[in-house]
Order: C-alpha cells, then sequence, then structure tokens
C-alpha cells in the first residue's frame, strides 16, 4: 500500500484527483468531503491535506509521497525527492512594487522592505543577488501591505497579474516558475517503491497519449517513399495495401508539437484523405 497525500481544497484538488482517475485509480466520486480514501483498484491511499503540510509529512514518511506545488516544496525546506513534474497548478512567484517606484534591476531592492508569504524562497533570491533587504513574512493578503506603508515591495504568487494591478503593484522580477510535483519520501521500502513506479507507469502513458495524435492517410505507391520519411513516428509508419491498386494506407503516432507541419507536407507530398485521432494511452 502506498500513501499519497493531496490538497484538501484549493487550486491542486481537481487536478490531483483527474491525474490519479486518469490513471484507472478509482476512490468515490465525492473524495473532497473526505480525510482519506481507499482506491478499490489499486494499492493506493489518498490523504487529504492542506498543502502547507505535506513537505513535512512526505519528509517524516507520515504519507509516502504527496502532489504539491514546487513553490512550496522549496518555501519548506523539508528532505523530499521529486519524481514527476506534472504539468497543472502553474503560477510563478515574482517581486512587485507599486507603480509609481522606480525599478531598474535587483540592485533596486537593496534596503527594501519586501512582504511575503515566502521568505525562505525570497532570502535565497536575495542573497544569490546580494540584495540586503529586511523580509517582512506575513501569512496572507500580501498584496494590500505597500498601500498600508507596511512594505515597499512584495514577494508572491502571480497568475494573471490582475490582483497586483488591483492593488496599484506591477510585477519587477520573476524568481520562480512553479507547477505541481510529485514528491515522494527519501526511503520507500521496496514494495512501496514498485506501486510508486507502477503509478508513474501510468502517468507516462498518459502524458504521452495527450502529446501524440495517431494519423493514418491513403496514398499513391509511388509517393510512400517520400511520405515515410516525412513522419517523425515511433518506429517506420505502418503500410497496408489498400483494396484499390496502386495505393497504400499508411498509419503512424506524431507527436503534437511538429504535427500542423507535419500535415501540411503530407498534403504537399501527395497524401490523401488524412485521418488524425486521439491516441486513448500510450506506452512506449
Ligand atoms: P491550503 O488551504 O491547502 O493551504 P492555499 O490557499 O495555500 O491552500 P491554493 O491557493 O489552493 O493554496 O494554491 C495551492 C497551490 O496552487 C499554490 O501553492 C501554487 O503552487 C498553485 N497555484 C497555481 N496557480 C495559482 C494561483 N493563481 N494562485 C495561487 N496559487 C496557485
Ligand atoms: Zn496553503
Amino acid at each position: 500500500m502506498l500513501r499519497i497525500a493531496i490538497q484538501k481544497s484549493g487550486r491542486l484538488f481537481e487536478d490531483s484527483v483527474a491525474l490519479l482517475h486518469d490513471a484507472g485509480i478509482s476512490f468515490g466520486s465525492n473524495p473532497g468531503r473526505l480525510l482519506r480514501a481507499q482506491a478499490d483498484n489499486f494499492p493506493l491511499e489518498i490523504i487529504f491535506l492542506r498543502d502547507d503540510d505535506i513537505p513535512e509529512y512526505v519528509e517524516e514518511g507520515v504519507v509516502d509521497a504527496g502532489i504539491i506545488g514546487e513553490n512550496v516544496v522549496l518555501e519548506k525546506q523539508k528532505n523530499v525527492r521529486t519524481v514527476e513534474r506534472l504539468g497543472f497548478g502553474k503560477c510563478r512567484l515574482s517581486l512587485a512594487m507599486p507603480k509609481s517606484t522606480a525599478y531598474d534591476g535587483v540592485q533596486s531592492l537593496q534596503n527594501l522592505r519586501i512582504a511575503t508569504t515566502y521568505g525562505r524562497v525570497l532570502a535565497a533570491f536575495l542573497e544569490k543577488n546580494n540584495i540586503r533587504a529586511d523580509i517582512h513574512e506575513i501569512s496572507g493578503a500580501v498584496e494590500i501591505a505597500p498601500s498600508l506603508g507596511l512594505a515597499d515591495a512584495i514577494f508572491d504568487i502571480v497568475s494573471t497579474g490582475s490582483t497586483l494591478l488591483a492593488n496599484g503593484l506591477r510585477e519587477v522580477e520573476t524568481v520562480l516558475e512553479s507547477e505541481a510535483l510529485l514528491v515522494a519520501n527519501l526511503a520507500l521500502e521496496t514494495p512501496k517503491q514498485e506501486i510508486l513506479a507502477r503509478l508513474l507507469f501510468r502517468l507516462h502513458a498518459n502524458r504521452n497519449a495527450k502529446n501524440h495524435r495517431y494519423i493514418l492517410m491513403n496514398a499513391p505507391n509511388d509517393r510512400l517513399h517520400e511520405i515515410a520519411r516525412i513522419i517523425p513516428g515511433m518506429k517506420s509508419p505502418t503500410v497496408l495495401p489498400l483494396a484499390v491498386e496502386g495505393w497504400s494506407s499508411l498509419h503512424s503516432v506524431v507527436p503534437e508539437a511538429v504535427f500542423w507541419d507535419v500535415l501540411e507536407q503530407l498534403k504537399a507530398a501527395g497524401a490523401e484523405g488524412i485521418l488524425v485521432v486521439p491516441i486513448e494511452r500510450m506506452i512506449v
């Protein structure tokens, strides 16, 4: 049995639940109200916690793994292993100042009072840049600190910047680009490591599937060679003869990133009846 912690409610909750569900793990339809749940079809127990507590619980082995923002992992400075970057919960930690204040590079931060809930991440950034500033750690509502006269600048999570704007602030420096991480305890016993590996296998299969398309097309046999060279497939494409003499059907898998380019080239090279279909799972 592997015990995994996810955020009980908040910005990571839904994506965390979806990640596990997409990995074929079912644990009831309304997990948000529970504190713990047992998967019916996988050796996994899910514990619902405040995100801030997850790094410590993982370090101590109270839970074996957790899904948590990188910003929180860095701030808490607990000894955990990052197993996987999960690609959701994206945000950035930035410095912001009142719009009226001049900013020309990090030197402008010298001797300022900076309000934040991320004191350690900020301290590390300031130290790296040889800036001495007065870090004012508060537990929330950081954006209003400058207008209250409590601070000259803030260091906080920014997603769209609209909260900053509403408080008369502008972003002056991005310090960290964060996303959700799957982290694990450093000393997992072998059986738990095996379960974690099974979970990862499923996450990878889903991610690969999302990043690829299955592509089918018809082509005259004399163009097959050229067309096959265009397709950046997993291996070489599958070629099947059509009932019509002199024509074949080609099948392959194409990475999402290059997919439109490939499509144009295929058409230009004489492919017809091109079909593109999503892939449900993909094991490479
Ligand atoms: P909890 O009650 O669990 O302590 P919280 O209020 O600390 O929740 P949330 O606002 O739910 O935290 O954010 C959780 C995580 O989601 C953040 O630590 C960050 O990694 C990520 N995140 C992504 N986008 C945003 C955003 N726009 N604002 C805040 N956090 C974001
Ligand atoms: Zn929190």
